[in-house]
């Protein structure tokens, strides 16, 4: 096992997998911009080094400072978490190449299926059901017509490099088409510096499904169920549960055969997710995240497989110690995504200190954060905050632990998504299971436009005459102490660049 392992991330990813690595016995080194200074994830490593100014292009992105980091810190391997470097090939070559081990697949396979256009050409080799559509980039708006027409309206436009929804267009009609191909690749170009489009047939309201494979080095693989994912505001998850309300046994089984499938035809190694678009019992590829995803909790929780202890392992040459049939399935788990958006006022990104943070607890709830009080969230980075996760007998049973654990959460000093998801769970459809991707079309403004509850304007009461109490009392403390209510122990604490 490795000795020490370097987390190349921020926020709840970076805290997860240092609280596995140091259940692992492993020293857990961090890195961090400006503006990470106290992080929580920053305080909770063995060590912490500076990598450069707040843009992420200058700090989190900046492979060459990572990886020397990672040499002077003596780190064995690097964790990529999700994001920012995880699916970068060149970087995971730089890392092998400074003799260090990437947690993580191979370059070979993540470029294998980064590139959606060659992904869907080797599933198709594969025997892997995909959305019809086209497999090679359009090479211009003529040919997306004529593209279209041959798979029939509406069609879907998407980047070939894609990720995070964007360079998406939905296209209706033959009119739409050259517009719509014209900003589908602006899109692309400035989020990816790649304009390649292809077009695939938009599929009317599918559910998203998708399965978690881990793979061996000796090429032992297996499939961990699914995850449902389908209620996404323009195409990002927002909940994730497991397992989905409607999938039989047999559908998990062909769906599970089927991701092994698509994990073995590029040699996977480590955690890795095969994406499907489920309708009317039939299922289509539609990529595969070759790192940890946000929602894999919901896997944990109901298999009892720790995924990310499992990277590690399995980047530490560890065979897995279990087979397909010894993996099964217990209870139900959901997850909320909680983000410092303002779902009253169309998902604005809410900025701020946070002055006052409940965390819930109790039976069944898990809580992956990446926040404290005190702390200020800006916005350099992506606005997850935080998920709750709970994990209960009944899917039923699990979405009342989940209203309970989400009354019990307070954040007081940034608007967050939290009320949108109590609402969620009180909303007759999903409780009956009758979700799909279009769920939030359909109840947007009923689970969006609400005021704030009495108990919500309680709490941000009491959150207030308490700060004021603390703030009253730290002012007398700093007269007595003439200095720096922190202390000095944090100057002499790890950090060659210095904290
Ligand atoms: P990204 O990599 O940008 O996240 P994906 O290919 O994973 O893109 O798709 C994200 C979401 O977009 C899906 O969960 C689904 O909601 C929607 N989507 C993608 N392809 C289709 C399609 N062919 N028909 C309908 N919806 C689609």
């Amino acid at each position: 096992m490795f000795t020490s392992i370097l987390i190349a991330n921020r926020g709840e990813i970076a805290v997860r997998i240092i609280r596995a690595a140091r259940e692992l016995g492993i020293r857990t080194i961090a890195v961090y911009s400006e503006a990470d200074r106290l992080a929580p994830h920053v305080l909770a490593a063995d060590e912490a080094y500076l990598i450069g100014p707040a843009p992420s292009a200058e700090s989190y992105l900046r492979g060459d400072r990572i990886v020397d980091v990672a040499l002077r810190a003596g780190a064995d391997a690097i964790h990529p978490g999700y994001g920012f470097l995880a699916e970068r090939a060149p970087f995971i070559r730089q890392v092998r190449d400074a003799g260090l081990v990437f947690v993580g697949p191979s370059a070979e396979a993540v470029e294998a299926m980064g590139d959606k256009t060659a992904a869907r050409r080797r599933m198709i080799a594969a025997g892997v059901p995909v959305v019809p559509g086209t497999s090679d980039p359009l090479a211009d708006a003529a040919e997306a017509r004529q593209a279209a027409e041959e798979i029939g309206y509406p069609v879907l436009l998407k980047a070939a490099a894609g990720g995070g929804g964007k360079g998406m267009r939905i296209v209706q009609s033959s009119a739409e088409i050259e517009s719509a191909f014209g900003s589908a690749g602006r899109e692309a170009k400035s989020a990816f510096g790649d304009d390649a489009v292809y077009v695939e047939k938009y599929l009317a309201g599918p559910r998203h499904l998708e399965i978690q494979i881990l793979a061996d080095r000796a090429g032992t693989t297996v499939h961990l169920g699914e995850r449902e994912c389908s209620i996404q505001r323009r195409h990002q998850k927002l909940v994730e549960e497991a397992p989905s309300a409607v999938l039989t046994a047999d559908e998990r089984f062909a769906m599970g055969a089927t991701a092994v499938a698509a994990g073995r035809a590029v040699q996977y190694e480590g955690a890795g997710t095969v994406e499907f678009l489920y309708q009317h019992g039939a299922f289509y590829f539609l990529e595969m995240n070759t790192r940890i995803q946000v929602e894999h909790p919901v896997t944990e929780l109901v298999t009892g497989i720790d995924l990310v202890q499992w990277q590690i392992r399995i980047a530490a040459g560890e065979a897995l110690n279990f087979a397909q049939t010894d993996v099964s399935f217990r209870g139900h788990a959901i997850e909320c995504r909680i983000t410092s958006e303002d779902p009253a006022n169309s998902f604005l990104p809410s900025a701020g200190r946070i002055e006052w943070l409940e965390i819930p607890s109790g039976a069944g709830v898990r809580w992956d954060g990446g926040i404290a009080r005190g702390y200020e969230i800006g916005l350099h980075y992506d606005p997850m905050l935080a998920k709750v996760i709970v994990h209960a007998p009944s899917r039923e049973l699990a979405i009342d632990r989940m209203r309970r654990a989400l009354t019990e959460l307070r954040v007081v000093g940034v608007e967050t998504s939290a009320p949108f998801h109590l609402r969620v769970m009180e909303e007759a459809d999903f409780r009956a299971g009758k979700l799909d991707i279009l769920y939030l079309d359909r109840h947007g403004d009923e689970l969006t436009d609400f005021e704030p509850s009495d108990e919500e304007l309680r709490v941000v009461a009491l959150a207030t005459v308490l700060l004021e109490e603390e703030r009253r009392a730290r002012r007398s403390i700093t007269r007595i102490d003439h200095g720096d209510a922190l202390g000095s122990g944090w100057s002499g604490r790890g950090g060659w660049t210095g904290r």
